[in-house]
């Protein structure tokens, strides 16, 4: 299949864009799949009330069907459409963080999505994106829209338009380059089904903004199993992966800097992902810094394009950095987890 590719400029007003958005919309209600920007990261959108359109996310990402999809809408009315009982808190959690980057499970009402947009829950995870072009592209399809992020599953999630065409040109019907992505990851996703929040998986938005807003605020507890998992390779499934294996060193800069000369002694191609603070004091095959330590929204914003950076490197091992356990760092250090099969060596 030939995927189709416009450009949009996000910044300029959105009428200079609207007619290749409107060409992309017009897909969605063909059922066809069309990759697009979000304030998170790219996501690849299909008509969320169609089984057939819905089937053609997890055919073109590879992505296991017992994985739910979300929900994206563009107006609140929307929510009303295919959830039902939605908390007070909830309601105070909308009302302060959308449009952005929180997505809510909710209950859902039955028969008007498609099951394998659920995997055949009751619940549903719905979000509302502030990204200009994600707001219009909703809009005007007129249709709630499932929008995994738009890689191939397991590999990094796409924060600029040449990630998505690496993995899905050909598999897909559209694509809107809007220029990169806001955050950097994916959203926040807060389970808003019991009598209080519980954080599913972290994200752009932290912990202690959420509970500002709705109090006390839970972190899912196979979130902080895995964090105190010991080093087990291969024992979990890898996502966000870059292609060399990936590690977790906590530790100072010398004592990584010293496992990667073993690396390199035993003929071994090295790479180090680092933060500016400590570019200069590697050496190895493949040093790269994906922000500053000092500002970890930075970090955030260009986690998975360093990442995928690495791929040309040919490199047989790759050893990052951790990051403080605290606000956005929660987010970036349970991506590297994922990504590192949660291989993390204490030092
Ligand atoms: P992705 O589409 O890759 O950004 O991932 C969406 C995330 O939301 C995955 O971790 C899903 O497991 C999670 N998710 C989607 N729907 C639900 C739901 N109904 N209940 C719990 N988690 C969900
Ligand atoms: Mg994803």
């Amino acid at each position: 299949m030939k995927t189709m590719q416009w450009t949009v400029d996000a910044k300029k007003d959105l009428s200079t864009n609207y007619s290749q958005i409107s060409q992309a919309a017009q897909l969605l209600q063909k059922n066809e799949v069309v990759a697009f920007p979000t304030e998170t990261v790219y996501g690849l959108g299909a008509n969320a009330m169609s089984t057939e359109a819905v089937m053609k996310i997890y055919e073109a990402k590879g992505r296991p069907s017992d994985n739910p999809l979300i929900v994206h809408i563009s107006k609140i009315e929307d929510l009303e459409r295919f959830t039902e009982n939605i908390q007070p808190y909830a309601e105070e959690l909308i009302k302060s963080f959308w449009p952005g980057p929180l997505t809510i499970v909710v209950p859902c009402k039955q028969g008007k999505l498609s099951t394998k947009v659920t995997a055949g829950l009751d619940t549903v995870a719905v979000r509302m994106p502030s990204h200009p072009v994600a707001m219009e592209i909703i809009k005007q399809s007129g249709l709630p829209i499932a929008a995994p992020s738009a890689n191939l599953s397991g590999k990094p999630s796409p924060t600029k338009a040449v990630h998505v065409l690496n993995d899905l040109d050909g598999k897909i019907a559209g694509i809107i380059d809007g220029g990169p992505t806001g955050v950097g990851l994916e959203s926040t996703v807060v389970s808003c089904i019991g009598e209080a929040p519980v954080i599913l998986r972290p994200g752009g938005i932290t912990k202690e903004e959420l509970e500002r807003v709705a109090g006390p605020v839970r972190m899912d507890e196979a979130l902080t199993d895995e964090r105190k998992a010991p080093i087990s390779p291969g024992m979990k499934y890898r996502h966000y992966a870059p292609v060399a294996p990936l590690t977790i060193v906590d530790g100072r800069p010398e004592q990584i800097q010293e496992l990667a000369d073993r690396y390199r002694q035993e003929g071994l191609r090295v790479g180090i992902l680092t933060t500016k603070e400590r570019e200069s004091v590697y050496n190895a095959s493949s040093v790269k810094s994906c922000g500053s330590r000092s500002k970890l929204d930075t970090v955030a914003y260009s986690l998975y394009d360093t990442l995928r950076s690495f791929d040309d490197d040919e490199l047989d091992i790759l050893l990052a950095e951790s990051f403080p356990d605290e606000g956005v760092g929660k987010a970036i250090m349970n991506r590297l987890l994922k990504a590192a099969g949660n291989k993390m060596l204490q030092l």
